[in-house]
């Protein structure tokens, strides 16, 4: 049996993550008057794989999932980028998640490429003992084209600290005990301080950046997050450690409101306990996933999955500002309606990126067998985030730009400097 898109196709996004960064890519190429033999070269990947895992699950059938390793570009260093599991993973998906990460890398300023991967199975209804199997068998797979010099898989949808910790005991069973193969490891197999945290912490380090400008307060920001995974939970919990007030909340299940604000603990809590439902949380009002853009606020934060804020919902959001936790959450068309609704658009390249930051930390802790604490870690996250921020932000206003055709400029024009300098490109 092969698995497909879980969401009804009413809810499928229309454009796909590959269009929406292919369309921004090529806007940054025509501006930076990049030559089209140039433009071919970091459009395409490096290096793609795709490999069969064919899996016995619970109900004693062969299951017959497809993993995927993409390497984008290598120029700046290392490939990196997440392990997605989620049915609706493929080549052309993992391919944009891929060189979204090039450009993130750089525009972070951190050594490395991009890279992405993953398995298209039903992460959310396995069994612990079935994402062990695929994880594993995964890697069995994909091993050779990986290494802590050469590709560095890390979480996304799908996947956690413990999925982590699979792959590189696989890896370690293939070529001993390795533990920079991966970050986003557990703590107790050399996972760094906060990088768990880091992807949402980010995000709050960018709002504070960009509020001043737009004359918010961070602090008094009223937050709508949309999916409440990694990413989603942990800008809510850190944001409202700031003193944001969260009033809407969604993840796959549904959807909830209270302008009062909703105690954000309490909803971690309730969505850990087994079967909780996060309509049937007894803080906030049940609502639909459409009504969910509508709840009046500061800021949007999605966090989610790619291609989720389209032509035919964009004009609900009732926000201010966009702060892209998920990759690609903006379609080109929703990016336009949002813009000429004065919305502020801190775009995913540069907004998420706090999960590679750390990831970086920790890959830099494991080749020097050396843990840091972790307000070092925020620290620096701290300081990483801000300058992107500053950095882009500077180049928008000089140009008259967006942030995210700013943003996708400088990346590329980093990538490019890497590549002529390295002789890859004249
Ligand atoms: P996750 O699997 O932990 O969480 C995903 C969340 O989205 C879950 O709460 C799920 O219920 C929810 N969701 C799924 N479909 C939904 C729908 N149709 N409507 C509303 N909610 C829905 O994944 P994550 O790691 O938090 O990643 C979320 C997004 O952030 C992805 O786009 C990912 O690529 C991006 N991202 C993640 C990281 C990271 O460090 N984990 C870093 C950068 C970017």
């Amino acid at each position: 049996m092969t698995h497909t898109d879980s969401r009804p196709a009413a809810e499928r996004p229309e454009v796909s993550n590959i269009e929406i960064v292919s369309h921004y890519f090529d806007l940054a190429a025509e501006r930076l008057g990049l030559r089209d033999d140039v433009a071919d070269v970091l459009r395409s990947s490096y290096r793609e794989v795709r490999v069969q895992i064919p899996v016995t699950l619970g109900d004693g059938r062969i299951h017959t999932f497809f993993g995927y390793r993409v390497q984008h570009n290598g120029a700046r260093g290392p490939y990196k980028g997440g392990m997605r599991f989620h049915p609706e993973v493929d080549l052309d998906e993992v391919r944009a998640l891929a060189q979204l990460m090039t450009w993130k890398t750089a525009i972070a300023g951190i050594p490395f490429g991009g890279a992405k991967g993953g398995v298209n199975c039903p992460a959310y209804s396995l069994e612990p003992g079935e994402l062990q199997k695929i994880a594993r068998s995964l890697m069995d797979k994909i091993d050779k084209v990986l290494g802590p010099t050469r590709d560095i898989p890390a979480p996304d949808v799908g996947t956690n600290a413990q999925t982590m910790a699979w792959l590189m005991d696989e890896y370690g069973k293939l070529h001993g005990h390795t533990p920079a193969i991966v970050t986003g490891k557990p703590i107790a197999l050399e996972g760094s301080h906060g990088r768990e945290a880091a992807t949402g912490r980010g995000l709050i380090y960018m709002l504070r950046e960009a509020a001043p400008q737009m004359g918010l307060s961070a602090a008094d920001t009223r937050i709508v997050i949309q999916g409440f995974g990694n990413v989603g939970s942990w800008a809510g919990r850190i944001g409202a450690q700031l003193g944001c007030t969260i009033v809407g909340v969604s993840n796959v299940d549904g959807a909830i409101r209270n302008d009062g604000g909703i105690d954000i603990d309490s909803l971690v809590r309730h969505l850990e306990r087994e079967g909780g439902l996060i309509g049937e949380f007894p803080g906030a009002d049940a609502i639909s996933p459409d009504e969910l853009l509508e709840v009046p606020c500061d800021v949007f934060l999605p966090a989610a999955l790619g291609g989720m804020i389209h032509q035919h919902n964009a004009h609900l959001l009732d926000c201010r500002m966009l702060l892209e936790g998920a990759n690609s959450p903006t379609t080109p068309a929703a990016d336009d309606i949002l813009a000429d609704k004065g919305v502020h658009i801190v775009p995913d390249v540069m907004a998420n990126a706090g999960g590679v930051v750390a990831s970086y930390f920790e890959w830099v802790q494991n080749l020097q067998h050396f843990r840091w604490d972790e307000r070092e870690v925020n620290d620096r996250l701290g300081t990483i985030m801000r300058r992107a921020y500053r950095d882009v932000a500077a180049r928008a206003d000089e140009k008259g730009t967006s942030l995210r055709v700013a943003a996708y400029e400088l990346g590329i024009e980093r990538v490019l400097e890497a590549a002529r300098t390295r002789g890859y490109i004249n």
